[in-house]
């Protein structure tokens, strides 16, 4: 508190970054490794993503969008869940057959035939992986399985065992496993990896934990399943957490993330690649964690896929929004204009996008009315400075914004300013 209240010994952020290494080092001391260095990045916006309400994919539209995926530098593809349409099988065959990298997954049922009908439309994939999931909460196994427990974890035995050498890696997932009893998830989980399961992946399926609740899992499953197997995890966005669940699984030594690009997914969604990836980038040297993602084609990954869903994004959505990094407010644009890392997390730029945009509105402050004036290449004296910019927040309440420069000038002439060529040369 001392530290705080008085003047921090250094910025705010490295003091954070000291405070989280001394718990880092000291809990690596207790033994084990909080921390990974790779995390594979398992892309299910062809699957989960396209499963929102309201989303429907032509296959030529799910091979556009898996090229973009595979450009970003996703490691897995969820290409769909094949068996449930045509539609969906070709859309499948079309991404294998186009893709060489990276490795394609589809979604599959714990039963025999559609084992069997995974493995065909798999088998030309340069690296083939099978999704098998069953549920393992008491709700699901009641109302949606009519299962006994029992019976879920040796349908779940029998599958892996019958997929295994047809794929080139067998994950097993389990629905709803922050409602599932601990003892019963390690208990199936466990038993999936002795069946043969190459990597199993745990799923915050109706969104409902705490970050916290995501690391404890993801601890209690690494001790069923042992070092060798790699624990995944698959978080939705019912409580806005999707992101920070997923980072928790990360700090508790999870070694797959599953997200979907825009966050799209059922309800409110997955963890959304691009936030993800940002934020991981952003605490990188705290994490010591890496992806093999292309930060820089985020943006065009995130067009690709609204363009093929026809989906509307929020003004305030993180990131890609309209207002992610557009600037108003005089102070803002005041701070932004002589260092841009005063307001923002990264240059937008690191995500490929064109980058930020300022407007003038019932905020704005004299510092941006003179900064985009002389971008035009004009210059006015301090005081019709502060006149014009009386009149732009004024104009703003019944008419609104001025969208850049060039509405300015034009603004500023309208009203009878005389406008002085500037002594810099040049526009910027
Ligand atoms: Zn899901």
């Amino acid at each position: 508190m001392q530290i705080l209240s008085s003047t921090p010994p250094y910025p705010l952020i490295q003091y954070i970054v000291h405070l989280f290494r001394k718990s880092c080092s000291s809990r690596k001391n207790e033994g084990g490794t909080a921390f990974t260095s790779k995390v594979k990045i398992f892309d299910t916006t062809l699957r989960d993503g396209e499963q929102a309400p309201g989303i429907q994919l032509s296959p030529e539209s799910k091979l556009i969008i898996a090229r973009a995926l595979s450009e970003v530098g996703v490691d897995v593809i969820e290409a769909g869940f094949p068996i449930n349409s045509p539609s969906e099988k070709k859309a499948v065959e079309m991404i294998v057959k186009d893709l060489n990298s990276p490795e394609i997954a589809v979604l599959c049922r714990p039963i025999k035939e559609e084992i069997d009908f995974c493995h065909e439309i798999l088998k030309k994939a340069e690296r083939s992986r099978l999704h098998l999931w069953i549920a393992t909460s008491s709700i699901h196994m009641k109302y949606k399985l009519n299962m006994s427990p029992a019976k879920v974890i040796d349908k779940t035995i029998q599958a892996i065992r019958y997929a295994s050498g047809k794929f080139d890696t067998i994950q097993f997932s389990s629905e709803d496993s922050t409602r599932s009893d601990l003892d019963f998830l390690g208990n199936i989980m466990r038993e999936a990896t002795r069946a043969g399961a190459d990597i199993v992946n745990l799923a915050d399926t109706v969104g409902c934990a705490l970050p916290e609740h995501m690391a404890l899992l993801v601890r209690e499953i690494r001790k069923s399943v042992g070092d060798k197997i790699p624990v995944g995890v698959h978080c939705h966005n019912d409580l806005n957490l999707a992101t920070a669940n997923t980072i928790s699984s990360i700090r508790a030594g999870a070694k797959q993330v599953d997200v979907t690009v825009t966050g799209i997914g059922e309800r409110a969604g997955n963890t959304s690649l691009e936030q993800l990836s940002i934020a991981l980038l952003f605490h990188q040297k705290h994490f010591d964690v890496d992806t093999n993602i292309h930060t820089e084609k985020l943006g065009s990954v995130c067009d690709t896929v609204i363009d093929e869903m026809g989906l509307n994004i929020g003004m305030t959505q993180p990131l890609i929004g309209e207002n992610a990094f557009r600037h108003e407010s005089g102070i803002h644009v005041h701070g932004m204009l002589n260092n841009p890392m005063t307001y923002e997390l990264v240059d937008p730029k690191i995500l490929g996008l064109l980058g930020k945009r300022y407007i003038l509105g019932k905020h704005t402050g004299k510092a941006a009315v003179k900064h985009f004036l002389e971008k035009k290449g004009c210059e006015l004296p301090d005081m019709e400075i502060d006149r014009l910019t009386t009149l732009i927040k004024e104009r703003s309440v019944g008419s609104g914004l001025l969208e850049d420069e060039n509405d300015l000038v034009d603004f500023a002439i309208e009203k009878g300013f005389d406008l002085e060529p500037s002594r810099r040369t040049g526009n910027e």
